[in-house]
């Protein structure tokens, strides 16, 4: 059955998606600015439609490294996003009435028809019901 979790177990859950959204703001800053610095090494940048038309596909490692902090502004806005919409998106989106023990999908409807307020699956345990018949013959045996 269902039970809802500990306050101890939702702050733990909280700290794991702030983790979450930690590293993948941090790998998503990264992998810009290397995506950026290997683009501009060995790939070239070729936009000769764009306001300034820039003619020069490869860049010296003098260029690349004084573009260093322009490249690491994008991937550091890249980053912030990456970190904003990882805390802000919820991989599971079911809900549960923890009164009558209803399953919906996400709305944005929080109250039950029984009077519970629906909370998301996360944010409980699930637990196998006891039968305590079966746990007396075992101390028997
Ligand atoms: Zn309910």
């Amino acid at each position: 059955m269902w039970i809802p979790k500990t306050n101890d177990e939702l702050k733990k859950l909280l700290k794991e998606k702030e983790k979450t959204a930690r590293i993948t703001g941090l790998a998503g800053a990264l992998m810009v600015i290397i995506t950026l610095i290997v683009d501009a090494k060995y790939i070239g940048v070729k936009i000769e439609k764009f306001p300034i038309p820039l003619t020069q596909p490869i860049f010296t490692w003098t260029q690349i490294f004084n573009s260093l902090p322009g490249i690491s502004m994008f991937g550091l806005v890249v980053g912030i996003f990456g970190y904003l919409g990882m805390r802000k998106i919820r991989l599971i989106t079911t809900l549960i009435c923890p009164k009558c023990k209803r399953i919906k999908g996400y709305d944005k409807v929080r109250d039950c028809s029984c009077g519970g307020h629906f909370v998301f699956l996360d944010e409980m345990n699930w637990i196998e019901d006891e039968k305590p018949e079966n746990d007396e013959t075992k101390e028997n045996t």
